[in-house]
């Protein structure tokens, strides 16, 4: 199948007579025969359902749709893209171990790794993603476990160099993993590029309607833990809590990763996505592949718009020739990066407020990444809670103004703008 009919297709084929759209199984409990049979499930003999806190089955038809997309062997659902970059990380790292993560990523994933996860006693270096190779090799250290980083950072919407640190996890024996929120499989698939694990925060262009809050992790089933063996022991040792079961022998290369994630994390932390959730973000799934060429294209002419807008300071969007990471666009996405841009007006923070008062059809919003046209300020919202310099270290400067194309008419976006600027 091609991405535009897994949209549709994967993760679910009804037999005879079943449901044509995927069941929401709304229930939080599987009922079984005999104690035996269940017993089996607590042992992970055998696949199947017990409990919703873990696992549930519309969930895992949706799962298995986006690891379709993004070409993995095994993927999960999560409550939240939150929680999805949290257990990608602690699924494979715990006390005393450090990640590798490029310093252009998301406000919330900064702060749950800077400050969360540190009181966990999990050490992180951030790295400027375009740092030189040096630096680079200079940051591994022997309890490193993973890198991670943002295919198209959010806000600063910096194109990140998959291929370059995949290899360089790679020589040090650990995984790459990446947040594709931004591009969406439809875009990139990170794990054509060597990416091992890929996370998403499904509440932007996956769902794409504001309707609900998700996040998912797809295994790209590559990464040899048992070679690596010493460095990840929670995959390669034992697991007491299942009757002694190895995950890496037990699940191999393309199940280790997320049967371990649902059968400790999800056990342990609960941060399940509803089944009704699951069933919505499947109706944004199928409609994705369709959604996002406009997203691009509008997002193409609005940002064109603005760079010759005598008001605006400066455009940044990875599709207008010049920008910085122009060539590096064409090569991860070759049909387009997403519908986020970010600029600044003249007259920076106070002009920016003026302006944002004055738009109609963009809505001034926290959310991004959905068919509704929106418009926020971080240095405000999001962001405030980090200092000027790690906002600068984020690529966020204190005017930047990120604005999120919709799949409206895009004249309509144009003329609001235009409209808005007026004011200023
Ligand atoms: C929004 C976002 C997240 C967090 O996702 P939630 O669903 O809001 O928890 C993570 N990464 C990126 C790139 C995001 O845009």
């Amino acid at each position: 199948m091609r991405r535009e009919t897994m949209c549709i297709q994967a993760g679910y084929e009804p037999k005879n007579g079943e449901s044509r759209m995927i069941p929401i199984i709304q229930s939080t409990t599987f009922k079984y025969d005999s104690s035996a049979a269940m017993g089996k499930l607590f042992d992970l003999e055998e696949e199947g359902y017990f409990y919703t806190r873990l696992q549930n089955p519309t969930n895992d038809m949706v799962a298995a749709k986006i690891t379709a997309l993004e070409g993995g062997t095994a993927g999960m659902l999560t409550s939240s893209g939150q929680a999805a970059s949290f257990f990608s990380v602690f699924n494979i790292a715990g006390c005393g171990d450090h990640i590798i993560s490029s310093s252009t990523i998301y406000g919330g994933t900064f702060n749950l790794f800077n400050v969360t996860m540190r009181r966990m006693g999990i050490d992180f270096t951030f790295l400027d993603p375009d740092c030189s190779d040096e630096e680079l090799e200079a940051a591994f250290r022997p309890e490193t476990k993973a890198v991670f980083g943002e295919t198209i950072a959010n806000p600063a919407l910096v194109v990140f160099d998959i291929e370059r640190w995949a290899n360089a996890a790679h020589r040090h024996g650990v995984p790459l993993i990446v947040d594709n929120t931004f591009a969406t499989p439809i875009n990139c698939r990170p794990i054509e590029w060597g990416a091992d694990i890929v996370t998403h925060s499904t509440t932007k262009y996956m769902d794409g309607h504001d309707a609900t809050v998700g996040g998912s992790i797809v295994d790209g089933g590559k990464f040899d833990w048992m070679a690596h063996a010493d460095k990840f022991p929670g995959l390669t040792t034992p697991d007491e809590s299942y009757h002694g079961i190895t995950y890496a022998e037990k699940f191999g290369m393309g199940g280790a990763f997320i049967t371990k994630c649902t059968a400790q994390l999800m056990r342990d932390f609960g941060s399940i996505q509803a089944p009704m959730n699951a069933y919505l973000l499947n109706l944004g799934l199928e409609s994705l592949a369709v959604r996002m060429p406009r997203h691009c294209s509008n997002a193409q002419q609005v940002a064109e718009f603005l760079q010759k807008h005598e008001k605006v300071a400066w455009v940044n969007y990875p599709g207008l020739p010049g920008n910085k990471y122009y060539e590096r666009a064409k090569k991860y996405m070759p049909d387009g990066t997403c519908g986020v841009i970010s600029f600044g007006v003249k007259g920076g923070r106070s002009a920016a407020e003026e302006f944002m008062k004055h738009l109609k059809v963009a809505m001034i919003a926290t959310h991004v990444a959905d068919a509704h046209s929106c418009v926020l300020h971080p240095a405000n919202s999001t962001h405030r809670q980090l200092t000027d310099e790690e906002l600068r270290a984020g690529g966020v400067s204190p005017d930047l103004i990120r604005f999120s194309c919709g799949i409206e008419n895009v004249q309509d976006i144009i003329e609001d703008l235009d409209n808005a600027l007026s004011f200023i």
